[in-house]
């Protein structure tokens, strides 16, 4: 039986970044790497549409946990050891440059993922880690110091061991076995389906709104894309993460008020329409769009509000202005199920936090066992922050392995 001083379940971005700074702390550790698929870091590759979003431009430790609907509390004490910053040196001292996007969004200069895949490839061969693809860990255990795990290749004998399968909840049931508990996965980022005929023929329409779920104490704002199934952009994408759970329970069909002008309310929205009335008699209201919103979105309300788009401001009635300025600042909108967000699926759910020591992402429950990244009840909004989660959690996890 293969013995080994770390093994690492799971050859994804938590998986090479634990080898890599395992190796580089203490380059005598034999290390090996069991992957189940063909290849590794097959999510790294598509991540970000093929340019990987390594990180994300928030460089305070508690504003970036901010960003967490799972895992807010556990991680801004990690997040002092290590975040975007020490993310951004990390790479730059491989040879991997990385720029900040206007949006706050960090990608390789190259604008290509396979940089990222060449980095980790080149630095685990440097430091001998070994890599073993079509390696399904079937099972693990411990007997004394030392853990035995089962693969469909064979046996292997570890002192460490490190869980990074990512959002495979097959794991869950070995880890359950030892005494863990595992949250339920469901899907976290999502884009919401509408049929609305207001925003029926506005696809590729972006404005900055606020939103909040009927019934309930979610909201969010920002950008808000309309698409050909519903709504999407960033308003949307935060609210999916931090309602996964609650969304989830009511099977996607739900209500969302929208605010398309954000921090106005209906009250100053009905005078300043009162005060247009007044001022452009004679001009048809459809014809300049107002509040600076995008102009088929304007025209759309305002057919929305029973007024036809060849009236002049002078014929809207008190009745119709009052509509409009409900369109505006509280429309109703029927949410009927999700769709993916550019493919990029990711899950809440995973192991229970609360037994996991945060200051080495080590197990409560088992020595010398170790999670990172996703396989973790830990998710974040869209922007590089699920990919910050896997590298903090691997670098303190692997300063643990070497420190012990
Ligand atoms: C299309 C897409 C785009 C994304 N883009 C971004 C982005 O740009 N920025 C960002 O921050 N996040 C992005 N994400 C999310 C990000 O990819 C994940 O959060 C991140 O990959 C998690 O890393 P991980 O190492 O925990 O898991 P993974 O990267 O999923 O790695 C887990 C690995 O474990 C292996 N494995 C599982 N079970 C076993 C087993 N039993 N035995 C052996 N091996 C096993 C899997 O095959 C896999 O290779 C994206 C996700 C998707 C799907």
């Amino acid at each position: 039986m293969m013995n080994y001083d770390l093994i690492i379940v799971g050859g994804g971005a938590a998986g090479f970044f634990t080898a890599i700074n395992v190796a580089e702390n203490d380059p005598k550790l034999k290390i090996a790497i069991l992957e189940r698929g063909k290849e590794v870091l097959s999510k790294v590759r598509v991540s970000g549409g093929g340019r990987c979003n390594v990180t994300h431009a928030e460089f305070i430790p508690n504003e970036l946990s901010k960003n967490y609907p799972r895992g807010e509390k556990e991680l801004k004490g990690p997040f002092h050891t290590f975040m975007t910053g020490d993310t951004m040196e990390w790479f730059d001292r491989r040879g991997v440059t990385l720029k900040i996007e206007d949006d706050g969004r960090i990608f390789p200069v190259s604008n290509s993922s396979e940089t990222i895949i060449n980095c980790f490839l080149s630095e685990t061969k440097r430091y001998g880690v070994e890599i073993l693809k079509n390696h399904a860990v079937k099972n693990f255990y411990q007997e004394g110091e030392q853990w035995f795990v089962e693969t469909s290749q064979g046996d292997f004998k570890t002192t460490m061991l490190m869980i990074a399968t990512g959002s495979n909840p097959k794991i869950w049931k070995i880890v359950q076995d030892l005494g863990h508990q595992t949250v339920d996965a469901v899907p976290s980022l999502f884009t919401f389906n509408s049929k609305d005929p207001r925003i029926g023929n506005l696809p590729g329409v972006v404005t900055n709104a606020s939103v909040r779920v009927k019934h309930s104490k979610l909201s969010s704002e920002g950008p808000l894309l309309i698409t050909h199934w519903g709504m999407s952009g960033p308003a949307i994408l935060k609210l999916s993460a931090w309602g996964a759970i609650e969304l989830n329970a009511c099977r996607y069909n739900f209500e969302i008020i929208v605010n398309w002008l954000q921090h106005y309310s209906q009250q100053e929205v009905l005078e300043e329409l009162k005060a247009l009335k007044n001022q452009y008699p004679k001009q048809q209201i459809s014809k300049y769009t107002q509040f600076e919103l995008p102009k088929r979105l304007w025209q759309s309300l305002i057919s929305a509000s029973e007024i036809r788009n060849d009236t002049r401001w002078a014929d809207v009635s008190k009745i119709q202005l009052k509509t409009l300025s409900e369109q505006l600042t509280q429309g109703v909108f029927m949410i009927k199920g999700k769709s993916t967000f550019k493919e990029e699926f990711v899950t809440a759910g995973g192991i229970d936090l609360k037994e996991v020591n945060f200051k080495t992402f080590e197990s409560k429950k088992c020595h010398n066992l170790y999670f990172a990244g996703e396989v973790l009840n830990i998710d974040a909004i869209t922007g590089g922050f699920n990919f910050q989660n896997a590298w903090t959690g691997a670098f303190i996890a692997a300063k643990a392995i070497t420190s012990g």
